[in-house]
């Protein structure tokens, strides 16, 4: 997005995520939302999080210590959230699978704010298409790996399941998982590279071996603790710390990443906002780093 007046550039004219100015067609990636939870088991709430997740932005730096670099160099934008039909789970898919197909079309990266985690299935779809070698990183809490859940094939809790049958066999690498039922932790032997209870040192283990290939990035916020991140829909204790997550999120630069998503923050158990400024700060961290 641009200044709407020239004359009075000190008027940004949006909202969007800090620091971004540029235009679309210039943007090297695009950030945008898609706020939907009615498929969640637990607490609804996350089709708010891409519009926290913004606003407070507002309040980190646009330099980032860690990178010793700003997102103000930066070639990125914010297009806004898609504005989905509520309580049409397959119409809300199609029109973010038709954002994703656009924006990839226009070779960009697309950096989508959920909302819940199904909303990856029709990113990924889109993504695969493209790259037919692609990876998957995904760090949760949960496996995701469900063939169905209450009876339904789409859900949050069998996302991964159906991106599993998207890419190739074993081009799924999942982090920090310490919840699910016994049946996903055998098909992730079979189907999936499963490293559960860890995040930081099997990433760190796996990332030369993922250099140069091209890469999706799924980060449910809850693979951090609820110590650090209680504002998301099924908080699940025992996970990594905000320090983990930034140290993963600051090698993401030294990977091939053609598409990513931050899902599952939820403002309205997100007591003091701790949650969404850790969003932003992946946010951040994530632009300056592959941006
Ligand atoms: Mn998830
Ligand atoms: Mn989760």
């Amino acid at each position: 997005m641009s200044h709407i007046l020239k004359e009075l550039d000190f008027v940004s004219g949006h909202n969007g995520f800090l620091g971004a100015k540029e235009d679309y067609d210039r943007a090297k990636i695009v950030i945008i939302g898609a706020p939907m939870d009615f498929t969640v088991s637990f607490r609804p709430g996350t089709r708010f999080g891409p519009e926290r997740i913004r606003s407070v932005s507002y309040g980190l730096e646009t330099y980032s210590v860690y990178a010793d670099d700003a997102l103000d160099d930066k070639s990125f934008c914010d297009i806004g959230d898609i504005e989905l039909p509520f309580g049409n789970v397959k119409k809300s898919l199609d029109m973010i699978e038709e954002a994703a197909n656009k924006i990839l079309n226009d070779g960009k990266i697309p950096f989508f704010l959920g909302g819940e985690h199904l909303v990856t299935y029709p990113i990924v779809k889109k993504v695969a298409e493209k790259y037919p070698d692609l990876v998957v990183l995904h760090f949760d809490a949960h496996a995701d790996l469900r063939d169905t859940f209450f009876g339904e094939k789409l859900s949050h809790a069998t996302v991964l399941r159906r991106v599993s049958e998207q890419v190739k066999n074993k081009h799924i690498f999942q982090f920090g998982i310490r919840s699910g039922v016994k049946e996903e932790f055998l098909y992730a032997q079979q189907h999936t590279n499963m490293y559960p209870l860890e995040v930081k040192t099997p990433f760190l283990q796996v990332l030369d071996s993922l250099k140069g290939k091209p890469v999706y990035i799924t980060l449910d916020i809850d693979a951090v603790d609820p110590a650090f991140a209680p504002g998301t829909g099924t908080p699940e204790p025992g996970g990594c710390t905000s320090c983990d997550i930034l140290e993963v999120v600051a090698s993401f630069g030294k990977l091939n990443v053609v598409g990513i998503d931050l899902v599952e923050v939820s403002p309205a158990s997100d007591l003091s906002d701790r949650t969404a400024l850790l969003a932003a700060k992946i946010v951040r961290e994530t632009i300056i780093g592959i941006g």
